[in-house]
């Protein structure tokens, strides 16, 4: 049996199309920062491969606004499921990090996953990060000290027609597709415009994650696809995509940019899965973009 934490969510909805047979869990179902409700899900369920998708998530400005909430929900909650994975002879634990928490500034791009903890995160979600990094250290200590087949994956920031668009919550690319939407004259975006993203279509994650169950890979891999672009490219790729070229784009500089860059390598990831493609930036915006309008018309 397979369960899903974070069911509801984009990555959960996206795995749920092409894994539909096994169990996706929200927090309506068990608050996972309860110790007491994991442990009767655990109980109730008994899996065998857990995929731990849930966390808070959220966008610059939520992260800078909350980073009590941040750290506390997503280290309770990574504490509480790997524990009872554990009490509940869980077989196999695939958790999900960020490329966001890896080091705010190294020497050399793209970054591979050993220099995950190479430094310090970003401050500007710096708690965020430590959370993650806690679901990291507790992976790797199951794995040293019972010799767990468990791993995690570190995607880059995700899209798709799952995300949710209140202004809380959207990252940049779904936070630009509700924009070009409601706009028709100018769209303004926050920052220089500078820094470098690399984006990913949340399908693709799901189809990585249902890869590493079919074939039993348990490997720490990032997901993120080779392409990486600035702010201002991701926003001229966008309003194309979308069929807006007509829209002006303008950047609020005194808005916070946030990491320069965190642009990370996925070559031990393609290793494995040699055939896989990921989705174009303009697939990909093309079609979350439509089912925005069609949920919105
Ligand atoms: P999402 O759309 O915000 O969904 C979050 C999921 O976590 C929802 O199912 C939510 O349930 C659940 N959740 C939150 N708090 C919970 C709690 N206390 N108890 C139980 N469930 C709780 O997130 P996502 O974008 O799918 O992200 C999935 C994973 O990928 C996360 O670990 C995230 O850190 C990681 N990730 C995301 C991105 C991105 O750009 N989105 C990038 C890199 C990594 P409800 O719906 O009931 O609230």
């Amino acid at each position: 049996m397979i369960l899903v934490t974070g069911g509801s969510g984009l990555v959960g909805k996206h795995l749920k199309d092409i894994m539909p047979d096994a169990t996706y869990i929200g927090s309506k179902d068990c608050d996972l920062t309860d110790a007491t409700q994991v442990d009767a899900l655990m109980n109730f369920f008994r899996p065998k491969i857990v995929v731990h998708l849930a966390a808070r998530v959220g966008n610059l400005l939520d992260n800078m606004t909350y980073p009590v909430d941040y750290l506390e929900q997503n280290v309770l909650m990574g504490v509480n499921v790997l524990k009872k994975c554990h009490e509940y002879n869980v077989d196999r634990v695939i958790s999900i990090l960020s490329t966001c928490i890896y080091p705010d500034v190294l020497d050399t791009y793209p970054m591979k996953e050993e220099d995950l903890f190479n430094g310090p995160p970003p401050p500007t979600n710096f708690a965020y990060a430590m959370s993650k990094r806690c679901v990291a250290t507790h992976t790797d200590s199951y794995v040293k000290q019972y010799d767990k087949k468990w791993c995690y994956l570190i995607p880059c920031n995700l899209y798709g027609e799952y995300d949710k668009y209140e202004e809380h919550h959207s990252h940049f690319v779904s936070a630009l597709i509700k924009k070009i939407y409601e706009t028709e004259d100018v769209l303004e975006l926050w920052g220089t415009g500078k820094p470098l993203r690399q984006y990913m279509y949340g399908g693709d994650l799901a189809r990585v994650i249902k890869y590493m169950i079919d074939n039993d890979i348990v490997e720490n891999f990032n997901v993120a696809p080779d392409y990486v672009h600035t702010i201002k490219e991701l926003a001229e790729i966008g309003v194309k995509s979308c069929g807006k070229e007509h829209l002006e784009i303008v950047y609020d500089d005194t808005k916070p940019d946030g990491q320069f860059r965190k642009d990370v390598d996925s070559s031990k990831l393609l290793s494995v899965m040699e055939d896989f493609e990921f989705t174009s930036l303009e697939s990909g915006i093309r079609r979350a973009y439509d089912n925005f309008s069609q949920r919105h018309n």
